[in-house]
């Protein structure tokens, strides 16, 4: 696959036309891997690594990792990032999305096996559900509907996460499993329906923000390079259990709406449309583990992150 031989290491990523799947390619590409991306740009899209066309160690093959892989050649490490991740786009996508935490990890992991590699599985916050306990550590069970909208998605994280550690205790392989908190970042795709390209592209375009319920609920929201190198790190460490990794700041999502207006400078006014079902009511990670085990901790402040992706956003609505 890719012509000279060399002494780096060559990474593959599943979703790696996603919105973290192209941040972690460009983040391995500047740490000298070669990275092959494979999506099959349901929800991912070509824009996000349209800078990587003709860089030598990287590679883009279109494909859906729900039906079997095909890689040539030496692979050290497998992250496995495909899935659609937001909501709307799970629910427009229920089955590809249940296929690619299930069949997809399931391959994913194939791969890995078969080549010796190191395994990172994508998994998520979500697999605590609606949290019972709150700020949610590693050790919480979770709280999940599995026949509600969100559960195709849920559960198959649930299931991924499972099938991961089995492989790992089964087969003796290297694995390793983050749970992704609520993240932000260029690279968002400005109608997935998550609250981040909601709320700016709405204040952008001076429409008025959709607050969901009364807006009391809560999330914790952690820009994309602090979160991509919290995976570098766990990629590159002994530990096999399941890693939080977000930024603890937490707040309602009225409150992120007027901050929003506040940053933006919009006049947009707010409105409150009905709460999905199964809306988690408050969402903060427990960071302790990754600190202790990996020196982590998000760098990047709240004002500068949502700074960048306002511009990021701006850019993309010619505004
Ligand atoms: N939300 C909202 N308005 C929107 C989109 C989302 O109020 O236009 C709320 C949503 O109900 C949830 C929170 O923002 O409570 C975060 O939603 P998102 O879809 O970003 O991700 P989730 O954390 O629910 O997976």
């Amino acid at each position: 696959m890719f012509e000279k031989k060399s002494d780096k290491k060559t990474a593959v990523v599943t979703g790696g036309a996603g919105f973290l799947g192209s941040h972690l390619s460009d983040r391995l590409l500047a740490e000298g891997f070669r990275v092959i991306a494979i999506d099959n740009l349901i929800t991912g899209n070509t824009d996000n690594i349209e800078h990587l066309a003709g860089n030598p160690d990287f590679k883009f093959i279109r494909h859906n990792v729900s039906e079997y892989i095909f890689v040539p050649g030496p692979v050290d490490y497998v992250f496995h990032f495909a899935s659609p991740a937001s909501p709307i786009d799970y629910l427009e996508h229920p089955i590809p999305t249940l296929k690619v935490g299930a069949l997809g990890t399931h391959n994913t992991l194939g791969l890995a096996k078969d080549k010796g590699a190191t395994f990172l599985l994508a998994s998520t916050s979500e697999c605590y559900g609606d949290p019972l306990e709150h700020p949610q550590s590693e050790d919480y069970w979770g709280h999940v509907n599995p026949i509600g909208p969100r559960g195709v998605y849920d559960e198959a994280k649930r299931f991924a996460e499972a099938m991961t550690m089995a492989y790992h205790r089964f087969h003796g392989m290297d694995t390793k499993i983050v749970r992704i908190f609520n993240t932000y970042g260029p690279r968002m795709r400005l109608r997935d329906g998550r609250v981040v390209p909601a709320f700016i592209s709405q204040a952008l375009n001076n429409e008025p923000l959709t607050v969901f319920g009364d807006g009391s609920q809560t999330r914790s929201f952690c820009y994309v390079s602090d979160l991509i190198d919290g995976i570098v790190r766990l990629a590159l460490s002994d530990f096999h259990e399941p890693v939080n990794i977000g930024n603890p700041g937490e707040m309602t999502i009225l409150d992120f709406a007027q901050k929003i207006l506040a940053l933006t400078g919009s006049t947009a006014q707010i409105v409150f449309k009905p709460l999905p079902v199964d809306d988690p009511r408050v969402r903060q990670p427990d960071i302790s583990r990754a600190k202790r085990l990996l020196g982590w901790q998000p760098k990047v402040d709240f004002e500068s992150g949502v700074r960048e992706t306002i511009g990021y956003f701006k850019q993309k609505l010619g505004v």
